[in-house]
């Protein structure tokens, strides 16, 4: 069913553009933004920095595995300049994919 990726109204087969929106229409939605934030991300791993974080993001998005970096900087400078460190970054993944991630953030870590 040919649908409007614009309003979300479906047409019915053999119409190419929405009326409305005079937007082609698909045979699938991209997925929505809605639902990917609806989703349930956890926290898989934290990482001494952004630097690390990239890295195994990278490797996830790789695996088809979505994924996010929140880094936490710490704010006072004075406890920066305190105790080393800096920031840390937590990769999040969707809980679906958490066992697969871990699994590849075992082999990444072998190489880090
Ligand atoms: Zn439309």
């Amino acid at each position: 069913m040919p649908i409007c990726p614009s309003c979300l109204y479906e047409y019915q087969e053999g119409i190419e553009t929405c009326s409305d929106c005079g937007v082609k229409l698909v045979d699938h939605l991209p997925r929505k933004i809605e639902q990917e934030l609806n989703e349930e991300f956890v926290p898989l791993h934290t990482l001494p920095g952004q630097v690390y974080a990239e890295m195994v993001k990278e490797a996830l998005e790789q695996a088809g595995i979505p994924c996010m970096i929140k880094t936490d900087v710490l704010s006072s400078s004075l406890l920066v300049a305190a105790n080393a460190p800096g920031n840390e970054s937590r990769i999040f993944v969707k809980k679906r994919d958490q066992k697969q991630a871990q699994e590849i953030l075992h082999t990444m870590m072998d190489h880090i």
